[in-house]
């Protein structure tokens, strides 16, 4: 099968030939994905996948990939990031369920994949990134990265870190 450009993929055919799979790549505009603490994309956020007529039903596997530059929660240090995402949305005429969200309408068999792609990537991506999941931040005392080691402040955190600390981590 060869690759599609477009965003919005016409199904029709597909739609009347069980077995078969259509192609597809595009990129995530990313002025869409404004995640807090990713600084700058830095490559396009690819979506690759293929739509496949299962008897009927037409699903669509995709695999999101984009290069980051992130800035970490707790320590404020950046860092790079290759962001990967791979799943599945069902694409339907009808929709039966409309609780369920990996289910899309068609609009006269032609589908969105951008909004797809999107919805997924903004349901997964953390809401808090950081450099490693056990990155232990800055010292809420005098402000060490303390992933260089420990500081000298003991374990009595002065209330003002301690509540500049909680600020930043809310953000
Ligand atoms: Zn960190
Ligand atoms: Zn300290």
């Amino acid at each position: 099968m060869e690759g599609v450009s477009f965003v919005r993929m016409d199904l029709r055919e597909l739609i009347a030939s069980p077995g078969k799979s259509l192609d597809f790549e595009f990129e995530l505009p990313v002025e869409d994905l404004d995640f807090d603490g990713v600084l700058e994309y830095q490559t396009p956020m690819t979506v690759r996948g293929r739509v496949e007529n299962h008897a009927g039903l037409l699903e669509a596997r995709y695999d999101i990939s984009a290069d980051m530059l992130c800035q970490c929660a707790r320590c404020l240090k950046e860092f790079s990031r290759t962001y990967r995402l791979e799943g599945a949305a069902y694409l339907t005429e009808e929709l039966e369920d409309e609780d369920n969200a990996d289910y899309y309408l068609l609009d006269d068999g032609v589908a969105d994949l951008t909004e797809i792609a999107r919805d997924a990537v903004i349901f997964d991506f953390e809401p808090r990134l950081l450099c490693r999941e056990d990155c232990k931040g800055l010292c809420s005392k005098c402000g060490k990265d303390l992933n260089e080691g420990p500081c000298d402040c003991g374990d009595d955190p002065d209330p003002r870190w301690l509540a500049l600390g909680q600020l930043l981590e809310k953000e």
